[in-house]
């Protein structure tokens, strides 16, 4: 089914941001939005919600920004600090959303990524990334892609219900089997979120979704369980289950949140298990691979994997986050140096939140590696 929208054609001065610290899910350093606003009109879109400042009706009206390509070549050409990392496309907007089979703003900035040779992580709901497998392919022959379908449930009419103009989960799923035949280089997988309460948390779906991504070939499946409910998108929210076939789960999710815009922990931990286990029995793993620099990023790129890793396994094992481990993991990625050589000078334990226990891990770790004894200077790698 495709949603109508008003169609907008304007002009942006800037194309690229950058984060603060890499999102230590899908490694994403750069985001970019080839459009403002999505046709796919999710009814949990958290765009909807205040914190966007969206200037549109945000799923009737989509932007399309004119010349993004010139206006994003032109910064990675004036920026002297600005080093290839992973780019996120979208995030508040899909970037196969079908204005793109018109106006491939997605496929212009991938191609300059890709002159440019920056790795590239897309999420989308939509098939039509499959007309851009060579291209992409090529990206993850050079340095890294990575696609990740947005899959919830098996169930056809849930989906319609709540991504009513996405192609629909059994399209994701074929198109994860052709990615991996048309695109061996891809890693590729589904991003099983978020997992609605009452209508997408039953055992059933959650072995559907797992069971079908790995018979799709899926390389990784990351999991969130709950949703966010926040200001104008929770009440969006709320309507549309009112007004729906399912609005007997309304009273027990208002129960579940207590008016908070999460679920409770006990119920995240309940559910985290429950995946734990299916992935575990069909030998998916949890995270998706980091790209690594060839510079002097290097192993701060890898400890700092390693770290957000073990991180995310904690916390979905016991519930319980791991502050220093999180902070330890996303701290290095700001570092003008290698970690080898702070190493080798005795300093690991002045880095921010190394604790002890941190150092003992990972100094074995470094001095096993060849880089350690053939390292000079941070130069060698550039
Ligand atoms: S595809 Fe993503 S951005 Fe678009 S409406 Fe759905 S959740 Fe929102």
């Amino acid at each position: 089914m495709i949603n109508e929208v008003k169609v907008i054609y304007k002009r942006y001065k800037t194309a690229l941001n950058k984060l603060k610290y890499p999102d230590s899910w899908f490694w994403g350093r750069y985001t970019i939005n080839p459009y403002s606003g999505c046709a796919h009109a999710c009814i949990y879109c958290d765009a909807r919600s205040n914190r966007y400042y969206l200037q549109q009706d945000f799923e009737n009206e989509v932007i399309v920004k004119l010349d993004i390509d010139k206006v994003l070549e032109s910064r990675i050409q004036n920026a002297r600090t600005l080093l290839p990392d992973v780019v996120a496309p979208g995030g508040v907007n899909d970037a196969y959303q079908p204005i793109e089979m018109q106006e491939k703003n997605t496929l212009k900035i991938l191609k300059i990524f890709k002159q440019y040779r920056f790795p590239i992580n897309l999420a989308t709901k939509s098939s039509l990334i499959t007309r851009d497998i060579s291209l992409l392919n090529e990206i993850a022959k050079d340095t890294w892609c990575t696609v990740g379908f947005s899959i919830t449930t098996t169930d056809e009419e849930i989906a319609a219900f709540l991504e009513p103009y996405s192609s629909p989960p059994k399209e994701r799923l074929k198109a994860i089997k052709i990615i991996k035949e048309k695109g061996p280089h891809i890693q590729v997988g589904t991003y099983f979120m978020p997992i609605i309460p009452y209508l997408e948390d039953n055992e059933e779906n959650l072995e559907n979704v797992i069971k079908e991504s790995k018979k799709s070939g899926a390389d990784f499946i990351l999991f969130a369980p709950g949703l966010t409910l926040r200001d104008s998108q929770a009440q969006f929210f709320i309507n549309k289950i009112k007004a729906s076939r399912y609005k007997e789960i309304l009273t027990p999710l208002l129960n579940l949140f207590k008016g908070k815009m999460q679920p409770p922990s006990d119920y995240v931990n309940k559910i985290h298990s429950k995946l734990l286990v299916l992935c575990n029995e069909y030998n998916l793993p949890i995270r998706v691979k980091r790209w690594i620099p060839n510079d002097y990023r290097k192993w701060n790129y890898k400890i700092s994997e390693m770290l957000l890793n073990k991180e995310s396994m904690e916390l979905v094992a016991t519930g319980k986050s791991n502050f220093n481990l999180k902070w330890a993991g996303l701290n290095l990625n700001n570092l003008g140096e290698s970690i080898i050589d702070i190493s080798k000078r005795g300093d690991l334990s002045n880095l921010p939140n190394f604790t002890p226990e941190i150092v003992d891990f990972i100094e074995p770790i470094l001095k096993k590696s060849k880089d350690y004894n053939i390292r000079k200077g941070i130069d060698d790698f550039l």
